[in-house]
């Protein structure tokens, strides 16, 4: 193969532009983004060699060498794994693969200065080279291939790229840097070390350097300098981060091994690191991202856990060891027990990865329930920090995981608490854990920070349910007419905004013994807390207006499937409200946006027996339009729409003029 030249892919071409034209705050990440690959290099052909012992060829080594030469300006990596025929180098590094650097295209906005602080946020892989370097030089051979199949890749980082084909005798891959003129301090061993120890501890591969020592000046006043001894030496922990004693490992380490794993910039919110012995043995480090993934550009991304066996990687996004509603934990499992061979099918069915799965849903269970119960702990009134005013403000500026009031509850509710919430339908076992777990706004809270064991704390005397309203908005929820009566008697009800939490609280009818409510549904029933004259009163009045009643079941009978007089409301003068088992109108609505297919359940209309518009209503002329005004404003207040907005419309109009 002679020399080729190949234009890199417009979108690749935009990211260097970028990356070589922006004021670049942080160029060292470039060796953390090659020292990756290397790593990750390595973790191919072991999982390869699996399977095919011979790939190791006649160098059974996996390890990193970093080089550096002062005089030249270069910086080399050169690594003994999977490697590269000239195929993948060409499209491998031509191309944009990778989630994270995907994500970070999508976003760019075209505005320099924004762009190249999300470079410092993303990291661009490969690419994130050209930040410190006009020339990269790759060679590279892959593992099984002779000699003569080796690839010399070639870029500066401008429009194109060359490959020719070489002869390298070693298997894996060379990287060389040729440092900008702004980046020469890179070729110098303290430089790269300090480096490596920074960002790259925690890789479990070796990662070697020369060894130096200083040799003073052979004569008087000629000044000493730094010698290469010759000897490598390993400057790494290599070993893998998770095997490590939890007491040996630092905070930094435990965040920068997640930022490596999960292509998160931001630090987690927390993590749980523990050996299990039980029945599978195994280690779990896991960790709460302190922010919902950009699903957008990831749709299939389902967990973020890998599973190691025995320490050799093998599978990313293993959705068998965590379950669908804890999707958002990011981690590493590694199994002293299966197979090295196993698959994602035995996978399925194997009872140490259920025993696995069930002791990271309740390690994880329990590290929210930890978070939980600080949230609460810093909730407590008197204990808000002082003056989290404008220093605070200041720090959220540059760091995106100071905020500096929220608990890290908090934040887990508000990014994942949705997620959460699926639990309730599909793990029974801890349905009771997770209901504990949940948090919503109520009428005594604007912020979503209530448990259901606080509000059973504040129940009345008396009173028998703990009550909910959903609805598509807290706004719409704050405002529902159902809410009148709890309101008026100082009940507080919860309310619950996520699309997801009728169906969620299908599954959960009751929390600690006390039965959960929906204050739209059935007929109202507040028990003990009634007020024995409303009640009569509201007899009285329904025996009174029977006639009207009957007259407007008549008129809306396309629409309703019963009037009747309630005591729920105080201001409106009707509502809708469906039967106690029955879907609410706003999730038939939610089901119909999602295609499917949802039987079209007609709503009881309830009436405020003393509201002046219904009384007015008995002998007004215009019963017909404003019997259907009645019914599509109480629709209307509930969130849905009328069925025919232009008759609503004529009607309101008809009565104004
Ligand atoms: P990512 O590592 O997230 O896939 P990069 O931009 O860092 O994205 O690398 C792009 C691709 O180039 C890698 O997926 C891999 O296929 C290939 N590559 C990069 N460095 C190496 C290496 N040292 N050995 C083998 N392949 C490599
Ligand atoms: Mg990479």
């Amino acid at each position: 193969m002679s020399k080729q030249t190949h234009t890199f892919q417009a979108e690749v071409a935009q990211l260097l532009h970028l990356v070589t034209h922006s004021l670049y705050s942080n160029p060292e990440i470039f060796l953390r983004e090659l020292i990756s690959n290397a790593s990750d290099a390595c973790d191919k052909l072991r999982f390869e060699a699996l399977a095919d012992e011979t790939l190791y060829g006649d160098q059974p080594e996996l390890r990193v060498r970093l080089t550096f030469d002062k005089d030249a300006h270069t910086v080399t990596v050169t690594d003994t794994g999977i490697g590269m025929s000239a195929e993948e180098a060409t499209s491998n590094l031509g191309t944009i693969a990778k989630s994270g650097t995907r994500a970070f295209v999508d976003q760019l906005t075209g505005d320099q200065k924004t762009d190249a602080q999300l470079i410092g946020q993303f990291g661009v892989g490969f690419y994130s080279g050209f930040i410190v370097a006009d020339r990269i030089v790759v060679e590279s051979r892959r593992a099984g291939l002779p000699p003569e199949q080796g690839v010399r890749w070639s870029s500066e980082g401008s429009g194109n790229f060359e490959v020719e084909a070489i002869t390298r005798a070693e298997r894996g891959t060379r990287v060389t840097l040729h440092l900008r003129e702004d980046a020469h301090e890179f070729a110098d061993g303290w430089r790269l070390r300090e480096l490596v120890s920074k960002y790259s501890d925690h890789i479990s591969l070796p990662i070697q350097m020369e060894g130096e020592k200083w040799e003073e000046g052979k004569e008087e006043g000629q000044p000493g300098q730094m010698v290469k001894t010759g000897e490598w030496e390993t400057i790494n922990q290599a070993s893998a981060l998770w095997t490590r004693a939890r007491s040996e490992i630092s905070d930094e380490q435990y965040i920068a091994f997640y930022k490596q794993i999960a292509h998160d910039f931001e630090a987690p919110l927390a993590w749980t690191h523990n050996r299990v012995e039980g029945t599978a043995q195994y280690t779990q480090l896991l960790y709460l991202p302190a922010r919902a993934p950009m699903d957008i550009w990831d749709r299939e991304q389902t967990t973020g856990v890998k599973l190691y066996v025995q320490r050799v990687f093998i599978m990313d996004d293993a959705e068998q060891i965590v379950p669908r509603y804890l999707r958002f934990v990011k981690g590493v499992v590694d199994s002293a027990d299966l197979p090295l061979n196993i698959s994602r099918e035995l996978l399925q069915h194997s009872r140490d990865v259920k025993s696995i799965r069930d002791g990271n849903t309740r390690r994880i269970l329990a590290l929210l329930e930890q978070l939980a119960h600080e949230g609460d702990a810093a909730a407590q009134p008197g204990q808000t920090p002082g003056d989290a005013g404008e220093a605070a403000a200041d720090a959220a500026e540059d760091s995106p995981s100071s905020k500096a009031e929220e608990s890290k509850y908090a934040i887990f509710w508000r990014e994942f608490g949705a997620v959460l919430k699926e639990g309730l339908a599909e793990d029974l076992g801890n349905r009771e854990r997770i209901a504990r777990l949940l948090r919503y706004a109520s009428t005594e809270s604007d912020l979503p920070t209530v448990s259901l064991a606080d509000y059973k704390a504040r129940m009345k005397d008396g009173q028998k349910a703990i009550y909910y309203v959903t609805a598509d908005t807290p706004a719409a929820a704050r405002n529902s007419p159902q809410l009148e009566i709890f309101r008026k008697k100082g009940i507080e009800v919860l309310l619950m905004t996520d699309r997801i939490d009728e169906w969620a609280m299908s599954y959960l009818n009751e929390f600690d013994g006390t039965p959960l409510q929906s204050v739209a549904k059935g007929a109202v029933d507040l028990g003990e807390l009634e007020d024995e004259t409303e009640k009569k009163a509201a007899e009285e009045a329904a025996e009174h207006i029977k006639p009207l009643l009957d007259r407007l079941k008549q008129t809306l009978a396309d629409s309703v499937e019963d009037v009747r007089v309630t005591t729920r409301l105080v201001d409106s003068p009707a509502c809708l409200v469906v039967k106690d088992s029955g879907m609410s109108l706003q999730f038939a609505r939610i089901m119909r946006q999602a295609g499917q297919d949802v039987p079209n359940v007609k709503p009881v209309l309830e009436i405020n027996a003393g509201h002046p518009l219904v009384q007015k209503l008995e002998d007004s002329p215009h019963f017909d339009d404003l019997a259907h005004i009645l019914f599509d404003q109480a629709l209307l207040a509930e969130g849905g729409l009328p069925d025919d907005p232009a008759s609503y419309v004529r009607r309101v109009n008809a009565l104004l003029v």
